[in-house]
């Protein structure tokens, strides 16, 4: 099959523009690379918009849920409020949605029906950053682009090229056939290491079984916002057990769960549902595993607007108002890099000499159900784990980097280092690496840490 070529060289393609791949775009492009930004959707944002979850998690410390300190018996009011973990790149993008009234933090409140309903915000945490999708999607194109990166989107990387340690080029399939993009260096965004993988780089994932759920978000409407508020400042369960038992009971035949996690929504009466926490046991590389789940999900959807929410007060009206376009992946391919964060991290906080982010959220899924996370949330020693850059860097490639979920974490330090507003601070620091590395004329892994460190520091990021 022929190959075309492109005919520009760039400094640097970020391939994904998630929040890793948009953060790093903007932070290369501003320090003068010529940026190409490839991406497969027709938009930015990654999971946060192609999986419908406008919800940054991460920018604060502690984080524990709330509904989880509040069963514990804290008062609401005596929440905490704790300091901010991610600036940079992921601080201007939140200032700039809540700016034109489209995005909203849970701590103030300034717009959207938790404003009108502040006990919704029970059913969040006190680090949530919540935006207007449409809006997100413009406000990141313009930032991107504002930056001098070039856009290229419906393209999806399907190959690369390499020789002597150095990705050459990347392979990127549209309806035009391919087309081979070259650049002197590459950042990996794509959250399953898809370009380290197809450039030959040693790649890992967990086996399955012992993997984070896949899950397809949707969002539903029509919620009495008022009178689901007043159940839950009535002590009502946050996560609405009764309502799915009687749903389970009514309706053996449906494939229904046995709890449910939902969030306000900026509009009136909306509300995600991050739903599947179950779904575990689908390969999250294959089309026909992520096809079958996609299936089953959307179903248990309209089975949940249906069925459990006209056990919820508020919720006798509801219905689906979306189902996302693509599958959430919380865990799939990794790279293996120079160096690896670890639950031991986590846990004893240890200082990291080339920290380049902090991941504030500590402990995630409760994978496998062995231990409840929250347990190892209190067993954390410090309020957040610094991100070394050496786990960026992936082992024998000297100019492919990689940020976001694709970086070398072991299963439980993952839960934390995903988290968007962190893949934010990642991808910030990986775009800054990559001018340096541009100025330098050197590997990925020679790039001068004290010098990152000052570039990181000068444009906003916390790294401590
Ligand atoms: C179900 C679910 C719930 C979550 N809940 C939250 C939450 O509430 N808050 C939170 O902060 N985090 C949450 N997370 C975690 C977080 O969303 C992700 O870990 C984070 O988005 C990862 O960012 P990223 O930039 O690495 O990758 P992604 O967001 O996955 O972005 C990768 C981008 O690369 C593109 N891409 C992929 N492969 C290719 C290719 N071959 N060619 C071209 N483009 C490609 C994709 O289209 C996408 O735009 C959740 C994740 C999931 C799956």
């Amino acid at each position: 099959m022929t190959i075309q070529d492109c005919a520009r060289h760039y400094d640097c393609i970020v391939c994904g523009g998630g929040p890793s791949g948009v953060a790093a775009a903007i932070a290369a492009g501003r320090e003068g690379l010529r940026v190409l930004l490839l991406e497969r959707a027709g938009y930015l944002g990654g999971v946060s918009t192609a999986c419908a979850l406008p919800f940054w998690l991460g920018g604060f410390t502690g984080s524990r849920p709330y509904r989880e300190m509040l069963r514990e018996g804290t008062p609401y009011e005596c929440l905490p409020r704790p300091r901010r973990a991610v600036g940079g790149i992921f601080r201007e993008l939140c200032d700039a949605l809540r700016d034109i009234g489209a995005g909203t933090g849970a701590d103030p409140f300034v717009m959207g029906q938790a404003a009108e309903h502040p006990g919704l915000q029970r059913l969040g945490c006190h680090d949530e950053f919540t935006f207007d999708l449409e809006a997100g999607k413009r406000v990141l194109e313009e930032r991107v682009l504002d930056a001098g990166v070039e856009l290229c989107c419906y393209t999806t990387i399907c190959g690369a090229e390499t020789n002597d340690r150095r990705v050459r080029s990347v392979i990127g399939a549209s309806k035009r056939g391919l087309t081979r993009f070259r650049a002197d260096a590459f950042i990996d965004c794509t959250g399953d290491a898809d370009v380290a993988h197809f450039a030959g780089a040693p790649t890992i994932a967990s086996p399955l079984g012992d993997v984070s759920a896949v899950s397809l978000i949707a969002h539903v409407e029509n919620v009495d916002a008022g009178a689901l508020e007043a159940y839950l400042n009535a002590g009502g369960d946050p996560y609405f057990r009764a309502a799915c038992a009687r749903a389970r009971e009514e309706h053996p035949e449906m494939d229904l769960p046995e709890t449910m996690l939902i969030f306000p929504m900026v509009q009136p009466g909306v509300f995600m549902i991050n739903g599947g926490l179950d779904l575990t046991g689908y390969e999250a590389l294959d089309p026909a595993d992520m096809t079958k789940l996609s299936v089953r999900e959307r179903a248990r959807a309209e089975h949940i607007a249906r069925c459990v929410f006209r056990h919820i007060p508020g919720g006798e009206h509801c219905r689906v108002r979306l189902t996302a376009p693509w599958p959430g992946v919380r865990e799939s391919r990794r790279i293996v890099s120079l160096g690896a964060l670890t639950e031991e991290d986590l846990l004893t906080g240890r200082p990291i000499p080339d920290s380049v982010a902090l991941a504030a959220r500590h402990f995630d899924l409760d994978r496998g159900r062995r231990q409840p996370f929250h347990e190892k949330q209190l067993r954390m020693k410090r309020d957040a784990a610094q991100i070394p850059y050496s786990c960026m860097v992936p082992q024998g490639m000297d100019n492919l980097l990689a940020a976001g979920r694709c970086i070398q974490a072991d299963g439980q330090a993952l839960g934390p280092a995903r988290i968007m507003a962190t893949c934010f601070a990642v991808g910030q620091a990986a775009g800054t690496a990559a001018a340096l590395r541009h100025a330098e004329g050197c590997a990925f892994s020679e790039v001068s840490y004290p010098v990152l460190r000052r570039h990181l520091l000068e444009h906003g990021a916390i790294l401590d």
